[in-house]
């Protein structure tokens, strides 16, 4: 496993790649200069993460910061609302700001708007659908999702269930694609994209955030939003979070493989532009909490696995990428892809400790937080929510610096209205309600018991000589061994329970 130094007590070797200096130097196609080759080492050595205080710029010395920052915004200039990340949350808000006529700037680590996004494959559209009127329309939707189908798997055999639905709800989607699609909706309504630029720091007047800085550049603003997704560094610096840590997290690592749309719909058994949602759970992911996923786009499938990094490091000394080349090898997936093109490879972290690592406030002068950056995912092992979370955190957040904006007060009293929105929102009340589940999903048995004992029970009902065993039997039997009946009893409570 990787991301071990975290959780060995060695926080401090461990730095987060947020400006690797050579990457954005080999695109560009510059030689190394004295810096360059002095810092030639790791990869990780490259990179820098800010530290209170420290103004050393963060963006790549050798390109030159000042080049990329001020490409489309002059020095000290005053925007309404800076928002920090232009991913799904960040840009639904940016949105809904510029259509409500506020100046607006959004500043993207990424060479371009989406370049940096990553996730499984499939989105919730009701939130979308709010926020873009015309989305259904002009949206780069894949497919929409028109089957379910959930598979238990272990060592000897595979236990699934399909759900085929006339309407569907969800659509799968590339989110680089559908990330630059917002940004480009933003930017129609004024919103101004500064991309490639990584914001260090936070401007401050005191106790009131102010502003934006990158590389000693500075935007002032009346409200910064800050949407940086899961690795949630200025929200860390500004002490609203502790650090981020391995039991708060989920490593995703995604594959996109080409096949073709005709072997899509012959293989997946799926008519044109009809989409499939496909969860695994036990085997793929070696028996570790987390699962595998597969989605079907128009000519490629997704997949990938959702590991739970903490318990990952604690179970296994095996390496992500062997994971999830097994899975993506062996039955069933091996024989569903075969001759496919490998076209992608990606991973990122997810935030799964539900409302337990939402900041104590998400706003406070001059300031609120949203998405990933808020902790608003939920995992529930057969569907995964973060994308219309992000999208309707950032709308609610719109909404109250837009009132805020009316009667002229940006302080914590006023965007206070933003996490009232949120918690009568389906988000903050869905995260509540599925608080058990969450809590389950770190549980080992889930994911090594479980598994193991319905494959072998549906053996034992479905492979027999003469005698077929009931049903209860066959589960009495697959238990024994793996887990008491007590054990069992004990599990459903506390999924009935709640958290
Ligand atoms: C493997 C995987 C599978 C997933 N599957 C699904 C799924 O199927 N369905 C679903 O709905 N959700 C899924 N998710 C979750 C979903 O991707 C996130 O919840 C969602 O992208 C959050 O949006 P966001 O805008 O808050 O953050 P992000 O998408 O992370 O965007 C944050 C942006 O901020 C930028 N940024 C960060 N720091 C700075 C800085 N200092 N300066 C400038 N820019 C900065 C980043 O480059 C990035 O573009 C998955 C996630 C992963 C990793």
């Amino acid at each position: 496993m990787c991301a071990r130094k975290p959780c060995s007590a060695r926080e401090e070797d461990a730095r987060r790649s947020t400006a690797c200096s050579s990457c954005i130097t080999a695109l560009a196609g510059i030689a190394p200069t004295e810096y360059g080759k002095k810092n030639a080492g790791s990869p990780a050595s490259r990179c820098r993460i800010p530290k209170p205080g420290n103004h050393v710029p963060l963006l790549n010395p050798e390109y030159g910061r000042a080049a990329c920052f001020m490409r489309n915004v002059a020095p000290s200039q005053k925007f309404d609302v800076a928002v920090v990340g232009g991913g799904p949350s960040g840009l639904s808000c940016a949105y809904t700001l510029a259509k409500k006529g506020l100046r607006v700037a959004v500043m993207e680590r990424g060479r371009t708007p989406g370049a940096k996004n990553l996730f499984g494959g499939r989105v919730y559209s009701s939130p979308l659908e709010k926020v873009f009127p015309n989305f259904r329309k002009e949206a780069p939707i894949e497919r929409w999702v028109k089957h379910e189908k959930m598979s238990v798997v272990a060592d000897d055999g595979a236990l699934s269930l399909d759900y085929d639905s006339k309407g569907s709800t969800s659509f799968t989607a590339y989110l680089p694609k559908l990330v630059t699609w917002m940004a480009t909706k933003a930017e129609a309504e004024g919103a101004v994209m500064v991309s490639d630029v990584c914001v260090d720091g936070l401007a401050m007047d005191g106790h009131r955030v102010v502003g934006v800085t990158a590389g000693g550049d500075k935007i002032d603003a009346d409200v910064v939003v800050l949407a940086e997704g899961v690795n949630r560094l200025l929200c860390e610096g500004m002490k609203v979070v502790p650090p981020l840590s391995a039991h708060q997290v989920a490593l995703g690592v995604r594959q996109v493989v080409r096949l073709g749309s005709d072997k899509i719909n012959e293989r997946f058994c799926l008519a044109a532009d009809e989409g499939l949602a496909w969860f695994f759970l036990g085997k793929p992911s070696d028996y570790m909490p987390g699962g595998g996923f597969l989605y079907t786009n128009s000519s490629t499938v997704s997949i990938g696995l959702v590991l739970y990094l903490e318990k990952g490091i604690q179970m296994s000394e095996k390496n992500v990428y062997d994971i999830l080349e097994r899975f993506r090898t062996s039955p069933p997936l091996g024989q569903l892809l075969a001759g496919g093109s490998l076209v992608e490879y990606g991973s990122h972290l997810i935030p799964e400790a539900g409302l337990k690592m939402m900041p104590d406030k998400l706003y406070g002068d001059g300031y609120v937080i949203v998405g990933d950056a808020a902790g608003l995912v939920l995992n529930l092992g057969y569907t995964v929510r973060g994308v219309d979370f992000a999208v309707h955190s950032g709308f609610l957040a719109a909404q109250a610096i837009s009132d805020a904006r009316s009667s002229n007060s940006f302080g914590a009293s006023s965007l206070a209205a933003y996490e009232e929105k949120l918690n009568r929102s389906f988000v903050v009340k869905e995260m509540r309600r599925h608080g058990a589940i969450q809590k389950m999903m770190q549980k080992r048995q889930v994911f090594e018991a479980y598994p193991r004992i319905m494959v072998d029970a549906a053996r034992r009902l479905y492979e027999f000589d003469e005698v077929s065993p009931k049903l209860l039997e066959a589960g009495r039997r697959s238990m024994k061994g793996r887990r008491s009946t007590i054990g069992v009893l004990g599990d459903l409570l506390a999924l009935a329970r709640g958290p």
